[in-house]
């Protein structure tokens, strides 16, 4: 991980990424949500373990493939009440055949019934094995393959074995235009989803898909809600005035990254947590949410767990750098209260790279 500033894609280069991107979209053909996932998985670990500088960077299919499962895990939990029993309860993902990961993912959830544990299961191994082979025989070769063109922009095969190499640039082109790369996957993937016919009878009336699909386990939120609290001394992170009825903040908005990692999760006034809204908090909130999870990271862990919430410490703490990174290169104002914003000193960096 880069500490100091080296030289990143121009922005010319960053154009003509986002415009190649389009071109995978708006040009390849999808028959299944494979690919879609595939880009969602490179952005995700472009975040854990890329630099915003030229480098290239090795990813290990298996590592693709943890990711999948992860994505895949609650698209496999039956759909719609109505026909909750019947053969159509799982959403179908693939325009033939239901993609291969819906029985690799769904086996898994009936052994072990939360990802947390199925990752703790001695069928772990053998579904990353599974999943690593249906990526690298569907969408791996595949996505940067247009009707009359290839266009690998991306990634090629590395000399190391087991990984693909993503090229010069491109980890610091997807951390730089995260946000933006899960949205348009997951717009174009949400919309795969509803074209396909035998997914009709299922979707009916309801209008929570995207929420399905993508969106946080609110229910399961909730009930971290309690142990936050306590763990904060019953009081808001960022105020530090008693929460009774608090609710729970992701301290890197989930706008900035949508996923839900347990210490990530904060307790929060309403109010504090509605004003805050999709800004980072500034260095001062940083230091105390560090602080939290230097003493009560274990803890905050088991609850999670518990909870069937992503724990996984190392990558919160990626994914703040990231943020606050890319925070400081658009000199993005940090929330400190109310309507008062302040901008970065560069202190987070002390804070986040002790
Ligand atoms: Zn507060």
């Amino acid at each position: 991980m880069q500490v100091n500033a080296a030289p990143g894609p121009t922005a010319e280069e960053q154009v003509q990424f986002l415009g190649k991107l389009e071109r995978l979209f708006s040009e390849g053909q999808f028959v299944a949500t494979y690919k879609y996932a595939l880009l969602v998985a490179l952005a995700d670990l472009a975040i854990q373990h890329g630099s915003d500088d030229y480098s290239d960077l090795d990813l290990p299919v298996s590592s693709i493939a943890e990711q999948f499962i992860g994505l895949y895990w609650r698209q496999c939990a039956p759909y719609g009440a109505a026909v909750a029993d019947g053969a159509y309860s799982t959403l179908r993902q693939n325009t033939g055949q239901q993609a291969s990961i819906i029985s690799i993912v769904s086996s898994l959830r009936e052994q072990s019934g939360t990802l947390v544990l199925a990752k703790q299961s001695s069928a772990w191994p053998t579904a990353v094995s599974e999943t690593a082979r249906l990526i690298k025989t569907m969408p791996l070769w595949r996505l940067q393959v247009l009707r009359n063109e290839t266009l690998d922009f991306l990634y090629a095969e590395s000399p190391t074995p087991g990984c693909i190499r993503l090229k010069s640039g491109v980890a610091a082109n997807l951390r730089r235009f995260h946000g933006m790369v899960i949205r348009l996957a997951q717009s174009e993937w949400l919309h795969f989803i509803q074209r396909l016919p035998s997914n009709t009878p299922l979707l009916g009336a309801t209008s929570d898909l995207g929420q399905f699909l993508f969106g946080a386990d609110r229910s399961a939120l909730i009930r971290m809600a309690e142990p936050l609290a306590n763990f904060q001394s019953g009081l808001c992170l960022y105020c530090q005035r008693a929460v009774r009825a608090g609710e729970i903040d992701h301290f890197v908005p989930w706008s900035r990254y949508p996923r839900d990692l347990a210490h990530n999760l904060v307790i929060a006034h309403k109010e504090c947590n509605r004003q805050k809204s999709d800004l980072l908090a500034c260095e001062t909130h940083l230091d105390r949410w560090l602080r939290r999870n230097a003493d009560y990271g274990d803890v905050i862990g088991e609850a999670a767990e518990r909870l069937n919430i992503l724990v996984d410490l190392p990558t919160a703490v990626s994914v703040a750098r990231w943020a606050y990174s890319h925070g400081e290169n658009l000199h993005s104002p940090a929330w400190l209260r109310g309507d008062v914003v302040e901008p970065l000193t560069g202190r987070w960096r002390s804070l986040l790279y002790a």
